[in-house]
């Protein structure tokens, strides 16, 4: 039976409070600086103030607030409908939802309920009470409205800043902010400057890093140097040519303004660095060699069109296993390069037993092949073998040239007409004998080479086996050996992995 709520006379059950808290986008800016201590404060010193002594702390502030997982709020809202509380409290009712589609969620959840919201700035918030229904998703909507103004208005100002050449990024290294402008830090300039004259000097950046940190040199958060990649990335950035950049993604507009702050570096030796980092790279393409990750590493391939399938990350768990997935193939295909390949993505702990059974029927017709090839075969036949083929190839060199002479006694007279019909059949049939004979014995030795393949493919049965226990760098190091690749098709009705042996191997 539905029994409307009535505000003034709801009295809070004796059940521990839930009080939640979450990061405000809208103190995100720069205006009010509020930390986890001052809300948990605020949230505490009320329910002192009503003599509530018994509460629990459900805290998404940590998250990033681009985390829309709100893994906090999940577990208490569980906690909520296993009747452990009836009450959630929070700072301000957008904390708890900041859109009109997460606050008709959040009602939806607690439908049927008699948990009450109260917000120390809206009051009580009865999410089942059919009379406050209206009035409460007005003010969601408005609450919405109000925090994509704020972030409108922030982003507008923050463009408009940046048109005006304020730096609005963050502060770089060799740098300090002073209202607005960049101005050379003393001690930073210094090191930024002594890393470009070390590139322009000749010497790599892992290098530069050791002489930093030899030297005492630390990074802007006052840290030994370490990334590779850090400086690379420092030196190509533009801002130490005294401009300013600022993508904007809500305007989709990019800014960039020159001679806004003193630059730390010239035209000419920021081309310089530029071209001695780009000549030092061992792959200009960019491509990066990272270590082995997966048996499988560099050697799917799409089985539609051929293209080399990358593997990622997806997830690691608690206990820090990675798990990782088959990229789906990026291949655009058709006149307009509209369409895409029709290969997807497959879980790399989905395709490994699949893989794995495919090396076991490899092996075994490894074993079968090995088995059908004689074993009486000797080095010693392969040398008869081999000297027969020479004398038919001199013995069809001779007759050759016999034919030749044949011809040219003809026609300079010394053979007459009737001796030279009665001279060519002979040496003709001889001929395709002996052709035939060399035909036979190159097969024949061609089959005896069959030897070297034999310890070849024990070789290959030799490595393979108990292959899945070996570390994944073995793993991934013998079966790139073996093989040019595994293609991979898994399509919408198709499903099916080809392993590809290496050419050196037929
Ligand atoms: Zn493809």
């Amino acid at each position: 039976m539905y029994k409307p709520f009535s505000q003034t006379d709801y009295k809070p059950s004796t059940k521990p409070k839930a009080l939640y808290l979450r990061k405000s986008k809208k103190n995100d800016g720069k205006n009010k600086i509020e930390t986890i201590e001052s809300q948990l404060k605020q949230l505490t010193g009320f329910c002192k103030e009503q003599g509530w002594n018994e509460y629990v702390i459900y805290n998404d502030y940590v998250a990033k607030s681009t985390n829309l997982n709100r893994e906090e709020y999940k577990k208490m809202l569980k906690a909520c409908l296993d009747g452990k509380h009836d009450l959630i409290i929070s700072a301000e009712e957008s904390r708890i939802y900041r859109t009109v589609y997460e606050q008709t969620n959040v009602y939806e959840e607690l439908k049927g309920t008699d948990i009450a919201i109260l917000s120390i700035r809206e009051g009580y918030i009865f999410p089942n009470d059919r009379n406050q229904f209206l009035t409460n998703i007005l003010r969601g909507a408005m609450n919405q409205q109000e925090l994509e103004n704020f972030a409108y208005r922030m982003n507008v100002k923050v463009l408009a800043s940046a048109k005006e050449g304020k730096y609005v990024n963050k502060t770089p290294f060799g740098y300090f902010k002073d209202k607005d402008k960049l101005e050379p830090h003393p001690a930073e300039s210094k090191t930024f400057r002594f890393i470009v004259e070390k590139v322009l000097e000749g010497f790599v950046i892992a290098e530069i890093i050791s002489l930093l940190n030899r030297l005492g040199y630390k990074t802007k958060s006052n840290k030994k140097w370490k990334d590779v990649g850090t400086i690379t990335r420092m030196l190509s950035n533009r801002v130490y040519l005294g401009e300013s950049h600022y993508n904007s993604k809500m305007f989709d507009s990019e800014v960039v303004v020159r001679d806004t702050h003193q630059s730390l570096i010239t035209i000419e030796e920021y081309q310089e660095v530029r071209k001695i980092i780009q000549s030092r790279s061992r792959n200009p393409q960019g491509i990066r060699y990272t270590k082995i990750n997966t048996v499988l590493d560099r050697l799917v391939v799409c089985g539609k069109c051929g293209s080399r399938l990358p593997i990622h990350k997806s997830w690691t768990n608690k206990q820090g296993v990675t798990s990782y997935q088959i990229g789906k193939c990026q291949k655009v295909l058709g006149e307009y390069n509209d369409k895409k390949c029709s290969n997807k993505s497959i879980s790399l702990n989905e395709l490994l037993p699949h893989f794995y059974n495919a090396i076991e029927s490899y092996k075994e017709a490894l074993i079968e092949e090995i088995e059908s090839v004689e074993i009486d075969i000797t080095n010693d036949k392969k040398i008869t073998v081999m000297n027969e083929i020479k004398d038919i190839k001199t013995r069809i060199t001779e007759i050759k040239s016999e034919i030749q002479n044949a011809k040219s006694f003809l026609i300079k007279g010394i053979l007459t007409e009737s001796d030279y019909v009665g001279l060519l059949p002979p040496l003709e049939k001889d001929m395709k004998e002996l052709n035939v004979s060399l035909e036979d014995n190159e097969r024949l030795l061609g089959s005896l080479s069959e030897y070297d393949r034999r310890s070849v493919i024990q070789n290959a049965i030799d490595s393979l086996n108990n292959i899945e226990n070996e570390s994944i760098e073995t793993q991934n190091r013998i079966y790139r050996t073996l093989f040019e690749s595994l293609e991979l098709v898994n399509t919408l009705d198709e499903y099916e992995i080809r392993i590809k042996e290496k050419d050196v191997f037929q």
